[in-house]
């Protein structure tokens, strides 16, 4: 089967969460008076809407809509509601048989989970009773994450960019600037076909409401997406930046919103992958039309391209 595009697409995915496309408002939306530039041009001219409430009624929320994203399929319509914060095990498992991850590696791509978990010991986070979608999606897809180690060496990037918050945890060395931080995955997503990297705090300081936090947060965002910005510029390269669900976008509240994610889409691709995109469910799809099997004989998968 041949791609849309012709060769592959060398994709660096952002996930960030709990960021919608709200009104250009400053009074309402924190990214129209925040110190982040590069993001609210995305936002303004690189990207397309994205229905993200699955067709369920309530607020979409993260585990239903990360599992949806990475999937292909309509988890909130398979769980009957909208499941936040982390999945329980039937979502878990509806994540870890097929997702975007695995899919691209049976396909015969180097897909890759670049978050690092402050851990020497895989085999504890395999084993931890409460995960992410993104952790049971690469445990299944890659048989491990990245540890403490590939962080320490650059080799895997910390979830809050600067390893600030690894202090709770006990950790007494340099902090890095989200430049540091995005060189890194500019490393890691050179050696692959398809890199995923996950930031959450977007949606975690949007839920504490303290406005001064939430564009300390914006800032930090906007200066690691600024130092990613060059890779579309490479041959093959194709940036995407996509939300589960809005958040932040409204300071008018502390809960999600039912506003669209945005598909930021830079590159090779984009605007093929902008007009596929309408909702949560047809990312992956889409996305998986850029990467045709390398080896035929292989059987159609559940994700179906
Ligand atoms: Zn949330």
């Amino acid at each position: 089967m041949k791609s849309a595009l012709g060769a592959a697409p060398r994709t660096l995915l952002v996930f960030v969460d709990g960021l919608g496309l709200g009104e250009r408002n400053p009074a309402v939306n924190p990214i129209y008076r925040g110190d982040c530039p590069r993001l609210r041009r995305w936002l303004d001219r690189h990207a397309t809407p994205v229905d993200a409430t699955l067709g369920v009624p309530g607020l979409p929320q993260s585990a239903t809509g990360q599992a949806t994203l990475y999937t292909g399929r309509n988890a909130a319509a398979f769980m009957g509601r909208h499941v936040p914060g982390l999945p329980g095990p039937r979502l878990r498992e509806f994540v870890a048989r097929h997702n975007l991850l695995s899919e691209l590696i049976r396909r015969g791509y180097r897909a890759t989970f670049a978050n690092a978990y402050f851990t020497d010991d895989i085999e504890e986070v395999r084993r931890r009773r409460r995960m992410s979608v993104t952790t049971a999606a690469a445990l299944a897809a890659m048989g491990r994450v990245r540890a403490r180690a590939e962080l320490f060496a650059g080799r895997a990037v910390y979830h809050d960019l600067t390893r600030e918050t690894l202090r709770e945890r006990g950790y007494a060395g340099p902090l890095i600037k989200p430049e540091e931080a995005a060189a890194h995955l500019l490393d890691i997503a050179r050696e692959h076909d398809f890199t995923l990297f996950e930031f959450f705090q977007t949606d975690l300081a949007a839920h504490r409401g303290e406005p001064k936090a939430v564009e300390a947060v914006l800032a930090r965002l906007d200066k690691f997406l600024a130092a990613l910005a060059g890779w579309p510029r490479r041959r093959r390269g194709l940036l995407l930046l996509i939300s589960d669900h809005g958040n932040l976008e409204d300071g008018a509240t502390r809960g999600h919103t039912r506003n669209p994610a945005p598909l930021v889409a830079l590159g090779r691709g984009a605007s093929v992958l902008r007009e596929r995109v309408r909702r949560l469910e047809d990312f992956a799809p889409a996305l998986l039309a850029c990467y045709p099997r390398k080896n035929s004989r292989l059987q159609a998968s559940p994700l179906g391209i």
